[in-house]
Protein backbone atom coordinates (compact mmCIF):
# COMPACT_ATOMS: atom_id res chain seq x y z
CA UNK A 1 0.00 0.00 0.00
CA UNK A 2 1.11 3.53 -0.68
CA UNK A 3 1.03 5.64 2.52
CA UNK A 4 0.82 8.96 0.99
CA UNK A 5 1.98 10.99 3.95
CA UNK A 6 1.56 14.78 3.21
CA UNK A 7 4.91 15.91 4.63
CA UNK A 8 8.43 14.38 5.34
CA UNK A 9 8.45 14.27 9.03
CA UNK A 10 10.42 11.25 10.80
CA UNK A 11 10.34 10.25 14.90
CA UNK A 12 14.00 11.99 14.72
CA UNK A 13 13.03 15.41 14.08
CA UNK A 14 11.12 15.56 16.69
CA UNK A 15 12.53 17.74 19.20
CA UNK A 16 10.85 15.61 22.64
CA UNK A 17 12.43 18.56 24.80
CA UNK A 18 10.18 20.84 23.41
CA UNK A 19 7.23 18.65 24.06
CA UNK A 20 7.65 17.09 27.64
CA UNK A 21 3.63 16.00 27.95
CA UNK A 22 4.91 13.15 24.75
CA UNK A 23 6.36 10.18 26.76
CA UNK A 24 9.38 9.55 24.50
CA UNK A 25 9.78 6.28 25.36
CA UNK A 26 6.28 4.96 24.34
CA UNK A 27 6.90 6.83 21.01
CA UNK A 28 9.98 4.35 20.88
CA UNK A 29 7.85 1.66 21.88
CA UNK A 30 5.08 2.43 18.83
CA UNK A 31 8.03 2.98 16.79
CA UNK A 32 8.90 -0.52 16.71
CA UNK A 33 5.54 -1.32 14.70
CA UNK A 34 4.66 -4.09 17.83
CA UNK A 35 1.41 -2.88 18.17
CA UNK A 36 0.48 -3.51 14.03
CA UNK A 37 1.34 -7.07 14.91
CA UNK A 38 -0.68 -6.48 17.58
CA UNK A 39 -3.70 -4.75 15.71
CA UNK A 40 -3.96 -2.17 18.29
CA UNK A 41 -4.77 1.65 17.81
CA UNK A 42 -2.78 4.91 18.86
CA UNK A 43 -5.04 7.97 19.24
CA UNK A 44 -3.06 11.67 20.00
CA UNK A 45 -4.94 13.75 21.47
CA UNK A 46 -4.04 17.70 21.27
CA UNK A 47 -4.63 21.14 20.61
CA UNK A 48 -3.49 22.70 17.45
CA UNK A 49 0.48 22.90 16.94
CA UNK A 50 1.29 20.59 19.57
CA UNK A 51 2.98 17.50 16.64
CA UNK A 52 0.31 15.42 16.49
CA UNK A 53 0.69 15.19 12.70
CA UNK A 54 4.39 15.20 12.65
CA UNK A 55 4.55 12.07 15.22
CA UNK A 56 1.63 10.08 12.63
CA UNK A 57 3.61 10.84 9.95
CA UNK A 58 6.93 9.65 11.79
CA UNK A 59 5.03 6.48 13.13
CA UNK A 60 3.49 5.85 9.81
CA UNK A 61 7.12 5.71 8.05
CA UNK A 62 8.54 3.80 10.59
CA UNK A 63 5.48 0.91 10.11
CA UNK A 64 6.53 0.88 6.49
CA UNK A 65 10.08 0.36 7.44
CA UNK A 66 9.23 -2.38 9.69
CA UNK A 67 7.50 -3.71 6.67
CA UNK A 68 3.67 -3.21 7.60
CA UNK A 69 1.05 -1.89 4.68
CA UNK A 70 0.23 2.21 5.68
CA UNK A 71 -2.45 4.38 4.46
CA UNK A 72 -1.94 7.81 5.19
CA UNK A 73 -5.23 10.19 5.05
CA UNK A 74 -6.98 13.01 6.57
CA UNK A 75 -10.64 12.18 8.30
CA UNK A 76 -12.18 14.96 5.99
CA UNK A 77 -10.80 12.56 2.85
CA UNK A 78 -11.89 9.61 4.44
CA UNK A 79 -15.44 10.60 5.20
CA UNK A 80 -15.63 12.16 1.31
CA UNK A 81 -14.49 9.28 -0.31
CA UNK A 82 -16.83 6.62 1.52
CA UNK A 83 -19.73 9.22 1.00
CA UNK A 84 -19.17 8.95 -3.00
CA UNK A 85 -18.44 5.58 -3.03
CA UNK A 86 -22.08 5.21 -1.17
CA UNK A 87 -23.54 8.04 -3.83
CA UNK A 88 -22.26 4.94 -6.20
CA UNK A 89 -22.86 1.86 -4.83
CA UNK A 90 -19.54 0.87 -4.09
CA UNK A 91 -19.13 1.46 -0.33
CA UNK A 92 -18.29 -1.73 -0.25
CA UNK A 93 -15.25 -1.66 -2.21
CA UNK A 94 -14.32 1.57 -0.57
CA UNK A 95 -14.30 -0.14 2.83
CA UNK A 96 -12.35 -3.16 1.82
CA UNK A 97 -9.50 0.04 0.55
CA UNK A 98 -9.74 1.16 3.96
CA UNK A 99 -9.64 -1.94 6.08
CA UNK A 100 -6.98 -3.80 4.04
CA UNK A 101 -3.54 -1.16 5.21
CA UNK A 102 -2.21 -2.90 8.31
CA UNK A 103 -2.08 0.36 9.67
CA UNK A 104 -4.18 3.30 8.72
CA UNK A 105 -3.37 7.26 10.09
CA UNK A 106 -6.33 8.97 10.04
CA UNK A 107 -5.58 12.81 11.05
CA UNK A 108 -7.26 15.29 12.13
CA UNK A 109 -10.69 13.96 13.42
CA UNK A 110 -12.58 17.05 14.94
CA UNK A 111 -11.92 20.06 13.06
CA UNK A 112 -14.59 19.34 11.01
CA UNK A 113 -18.40 18.00 12.26
CA UNK A 114 -19.51 15.14 11.09
CA UNK A 115 -22.97 14.64 9.11
CA UNK A 116 -25.06 11.99 10.32
CA UNK A 117 -24.38 9.65 7.58
CA UNK A 118 -20.75 10.15 7.51
CA UNK A 119 -20.81 9.03 11.45
CA UNK A 120 -22.27 5.61 10.60
CA UNK A 121 -19.85 5.29 7.57
CA UNK A 122 -17.09 5.74 10.02
CA UNK A 123 -18.56 3.55 12.75
CA UNK A 124 -18.53 0.69 10.10
CA UNK A 125 -14.47 1.16 9.09
CA UNK A 126 -13.54 0.79 12.78
CA UNK A 127 -16.14 -2.05 13.27
CA UNK A 128 -14.55 -3.53 10.30
CA UNK A 129 -10.80 -3.06 11.71
CA UNK A 130 -11.56 -3.99 14.67
CA UNK A 131 -9.15 -6.34 16.27
CA UNK A 132 -8.05 -6.78 12.95
CA UNK A 133 -5.87 -4.32 11.95
CA UNK A 134 -4.28 -0.71 13.67
CA UNK A 135 -5.73 2.75 13.52
CA UNK A 136 -3.92 5.83 14.17
CA UNK A 137 -5.57 8.36 15.00
CA UNK A 138 -5.08 12.06 15.41
CA UNK A 139 -7.74 14.76 16.92
CA UNK A 140 -7.79 18.10 18.62
CA UNK A 141 -11.25 16.69 20.63
CA UNK A 142 -11.16 15.28 24.17
CA UNK A 143 -13.43 12.36 24.15
CA UNK A 144 -16.07 14.15 25.90
CA UNK A 145 -16.96 16.43 23.23
CA UNK A 146 -16.75 13.45 20.63
CA UNK A 147 -20.80 13.37 20.69
CA UNK A 148 -20.63 16.58 19.53
CA UNK A 149 -17.99 16.01 16.51
CA UNK A 150 -20.07 12.36 15.40
CA UNK A 151 -23.70 14.15 15.96
CA UNK A 152 -24.54 11.45 17.96
CA UNK A 153 -23.54 10.36 21.40
CA UNK A 154 -24.68 6.73 21.28
CA UNK A 155 -22.84 5.79 17.92
CA UNK A 156 -19.81 8.12 19.61
CA UNK A 157 -19.85 5.83 22.72
CA UNK A 158 -19.87 2.68 20.07
CA UNK A 159 -16.80 4.30 18.01
CA UNK A 160 -14.67 5.01 21.13
CA UNK A 161 -15.60 1.59 22.70
CA UNK A 162 -13.69 0.04 20.16
CA UNK A 163 -11.25 2.46 19.25
CA UNK A 164 -9.86 2.05 23.22
CA UNK A 165 -10.44 -1.24 23.91
CA UNK A 166 -7.14 -2.27 22.40
CA UNK A 167 -5.20 1.04 22.20
CA UNK A 168 -2.19 3.28 23.52
CA UNK A 169 -2.80 6.96 24.23
CA UNK A 170 -0.63 10.08 24.09
CA UNK A 171 -2.44 13.48 25.62
CA UNK A 172 -0.35 16.10 24.33
CA UNK A 173 -0.13 19.63 25.69
CA UNK A 174 1.59 22.56 25.53
CA UNK A 175 1.73 25.98 22.86
CA UNK A 176 1.33 24.98 19.63
CA UNK A 177 5.36 24.61 18.14
CA UNK A 178 4.03 27.16 14.99
CA UNK A 179 3.30 29.77 17.06
CA UNK A 180 6.44 29.47 19.60
CA UNK A 181 8.96 29.63 16.95
CA UNK A 182 7.15 33.01 15.95
CA UNK A 183 6.87 34.41 19.06
CA UNK A 184 11.29 33.46 19.35
CA UNK A 185 10.93 35.56 16.41
CA UNK A 186 9.45 38.28 18.60
CA UNK A 187 6.07 38.22 16.16
CA UNK A 188 3.60 37.58 19.33
CA UNK A 189 4.96 39.99 21.48
P1 LIG B 1 -0.69 19.30 14.92
O1 LIG B 1 -0.92 18.20 13.95
O2 LIG B 1 -0.75 18.87 16.35
O3 LIG B 1 -1.57 20.50 14.67
P2 LIG B 1 1.88 19.45 13.61
O4 LIG B 1 2.38 18.08 13.79
O5 LIG B 1 1.38 19.80 12.26
O6 LIG B 1 0.80 19.83 14.73
O7 LIG B 1 3.06 20.45 14.04
C1 LIG B 1 3.11 21.80 13.57
C2 LIG B 1 4.51 22.08 13.03
O8 LIG B 1 5.44 22.10 14.11
C3 LIG B 1 5.02 21.02 12.07
O9 LIG B 1 5.84 21.64 11.11
C4 LIG B 1 5.83 20.09 12.95
O10 LIG B 1 6.85 19.43 12.23
C5 LIG B 1 6.40 21.05 13.97
N1 LIG B 1 6.56 20.46 15.30
C6 LIG B 1 5.60 20.34 16.24
N2 LIG B 1 6.10 19.81 17.38
C7 LIG B 1 7.41 19.58 17.14
C8 LIG B 1 8.50 19.06 17.94
N3 LIG B 1 8.31 18.70 19.22
N4 LIG B 1 9.71 18.97 17.36
C9 LIG B 1 9.90 19.38 16.09
N5 LIG B 1 8.94 19.90 15.28
C10 LIG B 1 7.70 20.00 15.81
MG1 LIG C 1 -2.28 18.12 12.42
Amino acid sequence: TIAHFPAVKTLEDFDFKAQPSVDAKLVRELATGRFIAQAQNVLLFGPPGVGKTHLAIGLGRAAVESGHSVLFTSATALLAALAKAESEGVLKDKLNYFAKPKLLVVDELGYLPFEKRSAHLFFQLVARRYEKGSLLLTTNQMVGQWGGVFGDDVLAAAILDRLLHHSHTLLIHGDSYRLRQKRKAGLLG
